[in-house]
């Protein structure tokens, strides 16, 4: 049976033409959350675009401040927003265009900073990235948590756009060549200094490849929220010169290094990453995989740091992959100190008490459990209800 119709008043429903598209539903749109990585070019326009379709929330991730270049390619930004964080003005602005959108804010580094459990709990993750990095963890993150994602991508006159969706057709990792991992093995290879050395890429592009792909991405994002069809695994090309637009399969890779899902995945709904300590999780762990339970990470963790000079040893506890260089040096003498690290956490540490927080684990992450071939995740449920709050 089609479900009726129903259209409202044109004067008083700004979602009035929509109630004539025979499948689109209001209220589909009106509680979905969408996750948009990067606010630059693309996601600008995303943002746009979700704005005025009603979407209910929107995550909007991005480390980058404005600076006036930025001008050319995004909708929401002004001359007078230069030197703040784009996740802010885009905010802002998203509100203004529609203030029925719920909207957070996440400023930070999508690498390494973002607990896995926030792509488990959005229903579609857009990527609006400019680097290859940031694409590859978004699709580890989305094949790891089984969430599809949509990418886009600009130069010049040219775009594509790819849904990819975890065993459903190449990945975004299927189709690197060995000159991808060699471009990010090069930014990969000073860990220190990795997160300082993340460039907005040099690629030219226009506001009218942003908005074309956008608008593709976005329609995807709208079709995967409606659990309507979507070609994974295959790339829409757009060449703006010749007014070619094809579409291409992607060959699955066989190694993959994506094709890792987290398996099983056990929600703790009253664990919160500033509450919740080790030792808590221990508990929780040894019930379920016994006496001889660990935790693992899958970045190396600095747990203190000592100085040769000063014969001294700091408790430290932050992940290696948001270390700062001038960290490592000591404060008292300046010399380089050792780093003390670890990815494994046996149960017999003398830093147990800490919480979650302490050790620097972001909120709503999730955390493996092992017990030689037995492992199960645990997702820091409890963090959800604070972290997924939107104004
Ligand atoms: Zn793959
Ligand atoms: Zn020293």
């Amino acid at each position: 049976m089609e479900e009726p119709i129903i259209i409202t008043d044109p004067d008083s429903d700004r979602y009035h033409t929509f109630g004539y598209i025979s499948w689109w539903k209001q209220e589909v749109v009106r509680n979905a959350t969408v996750l948009v990585v990067g606010a630059g070019a693309l996601g600008n326009e995303v943002l746009k675009n979700l704005a005025l379709m009603g979407i209910g929330n929107v995550i909007i991730a991005d480390f980058d401040t404005i600076e006036d270049s930025n001008l050319s390619r995004s909708v929401l930004f002004r001359s007078s927003d230069r030197g703040r964080r784009k996740v802010d003005a885009a905010a802002e602005r998203v509100k203004e265009l529609n203030p029925d959108v719920n909207v957070k804010t996440w400023h930070g580094d999508i690498n390494f900073e973002m607990g896995l459990g926030v792509f488990r709990h959005v229903d579609a993750i857009v990527g609006c990235l400019d680097n290859r990095e940031a694409r590859l963890s978004i699709n580890r993150f989305s094949w790891a948590v089984d969430k599809p994602w949509v990418d886009g991508a600009i130069q010049e006159l040219m775009g594509i756009v790819r849904v990819f969706w975890p065993g459903r057709g190449a990945c975004y990792e299927c189709t690197l060549s060995d000159l991808d991992y060699q471009i990010i093995g090069l930014r990969y290879s000073c860990p220190l200094l990795a997160r300082e050395n993340i460039l907005q890429g040099k690629v030219p592009t226009t506001p009218t490849s942003a908005s074309i792909v956008a608008a593709f991405q976005t329609q995807e994002a709208l079709k995967l929220i409606h659990g309507m069809e979507v070609q994974p695994g295959k790339a829409m090309m757009i060449n703006g010169l010749t007014n070619d637009v094809y579409t291409t399969e992607y060959p699955v890779k066989d190694f993959c290094m994506s094709h890792s899902r987290l398996e099983p995945i056990v929600e703790l709904p009253d664990a919160q990453a500033d509450k919740t300590t080790l030792a808590d999780l221990f508990t929780i762990a040894r019930v379920e995989l016994g006496q001889e339970a660990a935790l693992e990470f899958d970045g190396e963790l600095v747990v203190s740091m000592y100085c040769p000079s000063c014969d001294e040893t700091t408790p430290f506890f932050k992940r290696m992959a948001r270390l700062y260089e001038q960290e490592q040096t000591c404060p008292t003498c300046g010399t380089k100190r050792d780093l003390n690290l670890t990815h494994r956490i046996n149960g017999d540490e003398d830093f147990l008490a800490r919480t979650l927080a302490e050790i620097d684990v972001p909120p709503l992450s999730i955390i493996r459990a092992r017990n030689g071939d037995k492992r199960v995740y645990y997702e820091i449920t409890g963090d959800k209800e604070t972290f997924m709050t939107f104004e």
